[in-house]
């Protein structure tokens, strides 16, 4: 559902039907954490002019965004208890620009992990078939999106845990270029990679919502001066003169016929509307360093990241004889066994004697890569590639459990984004077996609006504006 769509409705109308069909939704998709009581939101929606960008548009917000007075707990155990008493900067945008949170929504534990599997409540289920994988870390905030019940949704995307889930769940899903949209009051993973995303299901709502989100904030050292495009009324669909280059590395891997010769077609469509395709390749040695050089570095930061979860300072806490016996039973009990484990690589890579050869060496291998993504952006405007190899894997096939042993790029090459902080965006663009599957796209450093204006065009042959399980269904 497109926030055109969503307009049909009186506001809260549609405000209060988002929320009984997220609770409806709650027993097949298993998707928020906690439901928000829209009353207050509603009435302070007095003081906002029906002309706000997101006016009475229900949204919903990954669990790892700070909401006053509003449990939020990042899908851990540890945070079960935590009230914030304080609005992360998005919260404020977007209820300044008229929007109202219906729920808060179920992630993998702390955004760690690719399925949504790893969540204190359970696993998030695929809006599009229950029995597949939602994809992760923001399933939730996806599944809510695919399945119709809000047109907008917040995620973070550290790896691709905003892009693989929409890819998978037949959605947009934006993450604009590191520091264009403020991280004030985001529970965070890993700092250097951490970036605020969200959901769509058209590429206008995609551009209308980067204008409510971006902007400096002086509470986040990262955030960017720069101005704040006209991304919406800059949108432009046409092709001619854009240069469009084919990730070769991906493509060779993308495991599924079905998913390679969708790529082709449009890349034939691309081309017919005027865009110049041409077909780039990254050094492989690189590109199968992608998820080593990922999880040193993101472990790493992540340990010391939530060094404060340890039921003295924050967290729920568990007995113990002293403080230290707290600290470690806390922990124990507050953390799934995959997340301690990342702990366990991540403080092994800091070790003093370690710190030479594992983390600083993944720095420089990160450096290296971004300058290889250099290297082919500077002939071109966007990389254009598979979003994923494969349709949303069955839950039971799933896992999360490798850290790293997994080298197919086919998987993984999303967190280019990441190590470049550049803008990427993933959209859908057709089926395989009846479940959506999609493409990714980046550009450089702060040109989110060649995105929008490709994504329109993709938008635009493939008719999959508003894309989700009630329209198609
Ligand atoms: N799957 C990756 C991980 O487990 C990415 C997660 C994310 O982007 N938050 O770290």
């Amino acid at each position: 559902m497109d926030f055109e769509r969503a307009r049909k409705q009186d506001v809260e109308g549609r405000v209060y039907e988002a929320l009984e069909k997220a609770k409806e939704a709650q027993a097949r998709l298993n998707a928020a954490v906690t439901f928000v009581d829209p009353k207050e939101q509603l009435k302070e929606l007095e003081a906002i002019g029906a002309d706000a960008a997101m006016y009475g548009m229900p949204v919903v917000l990954k669990d790892n965004v700070n909401t006053k007075g509003i449990r939020t707990t990042a899908s851990s155990r540890i945070l079960d208890n935590y009230i914030p008493v304080y609005n992360a900067h998005i919260v404020d945008k977007l209820q300044a620009a008229g929007a109202v949170v219906i729920a808060k929504a179920s992630m993998d534990e702390l955004g760690m992990g690719g399925t949504n599997r790893n969540a204190y409540t359970g696993p998030v289920n695929n809006a599009w078939d229950e029995s597949r994988i939602s994809g992760g870390s923001s399933g939730g905030s996806a599944a809510l999106v695919a399945a119709g019940v809000v047109p907008f949704a917040i995620g973070t995307d550290t790896g691709d845990s905003v892009r693989k889930p929409a890819a998978y769940q037949g959605i947009i899903g934006m993450k604009p270029t590191y520091g264009r949209i403020s991280r004030y009051g985001i529970i965070p993973y890993a700092s250097s990679l951490d970036h605020v995303g969200y959901f769509t299901t058209s590429v206008q709502d995609t551009a209308v919502a980067l204008e409510v989100l971006a902007g400096r904030d002086d509470r986040d050292m990262t955030s960017s001066n720069r101005a704040v495009e006209a991304y919406a009324a800059n949108l432009n669909h046409d092709l001619r003169g854009k240069r469009i280059a084919v990730l070769d590395n991906v493509q060779e891997a993308v495991a599924d016929p079905a998913i390679r010769e969708n790529f082709d077609a449009l890349m034939k469509k691309l081309e017919a509307r005027g865009a110049t395709v041409t077909h780039v390749r990254m050094d492989d040695k690189l590109m199968k360093a992608l998820m080593p050089t990922y999880y040193i570095i993101a472990n790493a930061e992540a340990t010391a990241n939530h060094s404060n979860l340890d039921g003295i300072r924050f967290g729920m806490r568990e007995a113990g004889e002293n403080v230290e016996d707290v600290m470690i039973n806390t922990r124990t009990k507050g953390f799934c066994s995959y997340v301690r484990k990342r702990f366990v690589i991540g403080s092994y890579s800091l070790f003093v004697e370690n710190q030479d050869k594992i983390f600083r060496k993944a720095q420089k291998v990160r450096r290296l890569i971004v300058e290889e993504l250099n290297r082919v952006l500077a002939n071109s405007d966007v990389v254009i590639a598979s979003a994923a190899g494969t349709i949303a894997p069955l839950a039971e096939e799933s896992k999360d459990s490798h850290l790293g042993a997994d080298n197919n790029v086919a998987e993984n090459h999303m967190v280019l984004g990441n190590f470049s902080g550049y803008p990427s965006m993933t959209m859908p663009t057709g089926f395989a077996e009846g479940m959506p599957i999609g493409i990714n796209m980046t550009a450089k450093a702060f040109d989110e609006q060649t995105l929008f204006n490709i994504g329109l065009a993709i938008e635009e042959e493939t008719g999959l504006k508003g894309n989700d399980v009630e329209v198609d269904a």
